[in-house]
């Protein structure tokens, strides 16, 4: 199968690929609904993950913010995963990529920025719910290691939160409209690492297949999609992707 599949890759031409936390986990990330899954272990983490609960609770947001400082994302590296995808982009093949990850490791592994499509926003900026002003993570988890338990906005005293999208909270509808138009006209959706159970953005992998393209799904574990898919490739995401991308001798 993974030779059918490289020989569909090799032969595509517009190549959209959606990311979720699976292929971050060996950068050292837990994904949330994996078997070491942040939830799976500790439910009561998806609190802090819900924009009401963390609009209304202080301690909700104090909780978040040592969360946040704590995160091993801060020390994570790109794994061949990420490079695996940043070398389809060098071969001309990866139109866009449109991740579910928060993490940035995509860019630090060299795919172009303007083809990344971060749907859940990113955990290295912190944007203020009331005034929208947008600061740099670190800056403000400077402020929690100098004692601010739950900083607020230096503009406007509102409550800041990292720039990723909680529950309850709308996607940027301009991302998500680009991310359907990318699925829509490409000829080859690899959807890596997620279970594709989050909604609206699995949905690319239904437009993608209506719209003639071949739909490939490289995941551990089953998703929601399977049975759609042309090819379903389960193993580890940094030993499969790169068998997949490598050019022809
Ligand atoms: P998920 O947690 O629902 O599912 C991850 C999937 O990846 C699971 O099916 C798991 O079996 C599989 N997986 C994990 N490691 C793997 C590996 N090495 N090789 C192959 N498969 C592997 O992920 P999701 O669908 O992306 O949804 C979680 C949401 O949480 C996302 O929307 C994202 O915004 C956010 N999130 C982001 C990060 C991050 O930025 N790294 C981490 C956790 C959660």
């Amino acid at each position: 199968m993974i030779e059918r599949v490289r020989a569909w890759i090799d032969a595509a031409e517009r190549v959209v690929a959606l990311t979720g936390a699976g292929i971050s986990t060996e950068s050292g990330i837990p994904d949330f609904r994996g078997p070491q899954g942040v939830w799976t272990r500790n439910p009561e983490a998806e609190k802090l993950a819900t924009l009401q609960h963390y609009m209304a609770d202080p301690e909700v947001r104090k909780l978040a913010w040592r969360s946040r400082l704590d995160s091993p994302a801060w020390r994570a590296k790109p794994n061949d995963g990420h490079l695996a995808l940043a070398t389809l982009e060098r071969r001309g093949k990866l139109d866009t990529l449109i991740t579910q990850n928060v993490d940035g490791l995509h860019q630090m592994a060299g795919s172009s920025a303007e083809r990344v499509i971060e749907i859940h926003g990113t955990m290295r900026e912190a944007n203020c719910m009331a005034c929208g002003d947008r600061t740099p993570m670190e800056r403000v988890l400077d402020r929690v290691r100098a004692g601010e338990e739950d900083p607020p906005c230096r503009s406007c005293g509102g409550i800041l939160k990292s720039a990723t999208i909680s529950f309850g909270q709308s996607l940027v509808q301009a991302d998500l409209a680009r991310a359907e138009r990318a699925a829509r006209r490409c000829d080859l959706l690899l959807a890596v690492g997620s279970t594709l159970s989050v909604f609206p953005i699995a949905g690319v992998v239904p437009v993608a297949k209506e719209a003639g393209a071949r739909v490939v799904i490289v995941n551990a574990a089953p998703t929601q999609m399977d049975d759609l898919a042309d090819a379903v490739l389960r193993g580890p995401i940094g030993e499969l992707l790169p068998r997949l991308v490598t050019a022809p001798a």
